[in-house]
């Protein structure tokens, strides 16, 4: 029998230092939320992570426990932002469950299949999300499959859910993380797709005329059906959240093969679209 490793779920240091900072004041949950960002934004700034936080505040806006993305940093796709802050904030409490108290989740982006199924089972009584689904994706997270209804769900287990708090804010983060040439970390045979704001890539958009500046985003985008299929899904995925997407081009493609079978239709997409006018 093998001997199996203990897993330990350690934020990194930084972050006690960091939330002291922030502590009393957060009577709203706005205020809430810009401490939930400014964490996502400094879990990039630092590289321990990914651009994702959350944070459970008890019913006085006090921070229970903070959470970031540890994906990468302890090598587990269960570490979500949500799943961290509500593991942390039971072994705060001492109980599984949160439902003893009056406690909410406060998350920089909403949840995801996976998150979301974890917090009724937390025990919270509110969600707080600031980017939606859509932002993630937008950038090449695969937020998996959620009920279209996935609010009604929570609700339905009486739940107070907000959504869209302090938005774009939130999703300035992706940004940051792409910039950073941060790691898109999905399951790769799902149709997922994966971008890099390629920074270095502007390039006057028209020319002359107007000051608009183009730039231009690598997008890996899959099918399971053809080379077509593919692109139309990664122009799809990068005209739902850029705004001004002017055009795209193809600067690879290749397929994957199981057992002599074509699985995997991939194209690599450039993609470029209007920065500012
Ligand atoms: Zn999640």
């Amino acid at each position: 029998m093998a001997d199996w490793p203990a897993v330990t779920w350690q934020l990194p240091d930084w972050i006690t230092g960091f939330v002291q900072g922030w502590q009393g004041a957060l009577e709203t949950p706005g205020q809430r939320m810009e401490l939930v960002i400014e964490l996502a934004r400094e879990n990039v700034r630092r590289g321990t992570g990914g651009p994702f936080a959350a944070v459970v505040f008890d019913a006085n806006g006090q921070v229970v426990a903070p959470g970031v993305n540890l994906v990468t940093a302890i090598n587990s796709s269960a570490a979500h932002a949500e799943v961290v802050a509500l593991t942390l904030a039971q072994a705060v409490v001492g109980s599984f469950d949160l439902s003893t108290g009056d406690y909410e989740l406060v998350t920089s982006t909403e949840p995801c299949a996976m998150c979301l199924g974890a917090i009724p089972w937390s025990g919270v009584r509110s969600l707080v999300c600031g980017s939606t689904a859509a932002d993630a994706e937008a950038i090449g997270f695969d937020e998996g499959s959620k009920p279209e209804d996935w609010k009604g769900t929570l609700r339905a287990r009486g739940m107070t859910v907000l959504t869209e708090v302090s938005r774009k804010r939130s999703t300035s983060v992706f940004a940051d993380y792409a910039r950073s040439g941060g790691v898109i970390y999905n399951p790769q045979s799902q149709g997922s797709t994966a971008a890099t704001d390629r920074g270095d890539q502007e390039i006057p958009a028209t020319g002359g005329k107007n000051m608009a500046v183009a730039r231009v985003t690598e997008i890996i985008a899959s099918s399971p059906k053809s080379f077509e299929a593919a692109i139309n899904k990664g122009v799809k995925r990068a005209t739902k959240t850029l705004k001004g997407v002017r055009g795209a081009w193809v600067d690879g493609q290749k397929v994957i093969i199981k057992n002599g079978q074509i699985v995997e239709y991939r194209v690599n997409l450039k993609v470029t679209f209007v920065l500012k006018d």
